[in-house]
């Protein structure tokens, strides 16, 4: 029960909150650092998302005609440098362990009894369900900001929980799951 306790208010703690605004509607945002909170932070934490995604390299015509959203967050000239590389190597990690994954497995595979097509379906099957753990971990620490495209809107995740909601007050037709 303690423990369930615990995990529960880490989640808590580091689950970043989402907001959804349609791609057409710039959002307002705080004028607070994104990370610290630090009122009037005097710089921009410049974020650019598309509709393209890599699943998307598999359904191209689904995303044919996506367009791109660029997010200027407000954010203190202390915070910019580790939240941009915290950013860049949560970005890089992603293909990162995708490769390794297919480094491992390609090889692996070959002494598997399968046919040709079904080899490589499983190989892209096991490298994707290798990203699970990396999956979580961003879940568990999110940026202090992302920003990515959806179904045509745009979503807005913040980790500071007072961000937040500062955003959601500036934002009232924003949509949030939460
Ligand atoms: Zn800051």
């Amino acid at each position: 029960m303690t423990a369930r306790c615990g995990v529960a208010s880490i989640a808590a703690l580091e689950l970043a909150k989402s907001f959804y605004l349609p791609v057409a509607s710039p959002p307002e945002f705080p004028d607070h650092c994104v990370a610290c909170m630090v009122p009037r932070p005097g710089d921009l934490l410049i974020v650019k998302a598309s509709g393209w995604s890599w699943w998307d390299r598999f359904t191209p015509w689904i995303a044919f005609g996506r367009g791109k959203v660029t997010a200027e967050v407000p954010i203190c000239a202390a915070c910019r440098r580790p939240v941009q590389r915290m950013r860049a190597i949560q970005q890089v990690g992603v293909w990162g362990y995708l490769v390794l994954a297919l480094v491992i497995l390609i090889p692996l595979s070959q002494s598997w009894d399968l046919p040709t097509g079904w080899r490589r379906s499983v190989v892209g099957g096991l490298a994707l369900l290798s990203l699970l753990p990396y999956g979580v971990l961003l879940v568990l620490f999110p940026p202090a900001f992302d920003l990515s495209m959806t179904k045509g809107r745009a979503e807005y995740e913040f980790k500071n929980a007072d961000y937040a909601t500062l955003f959601a007050a500036a934002n009232p037709h924003a949509e949030s799951e939460d």
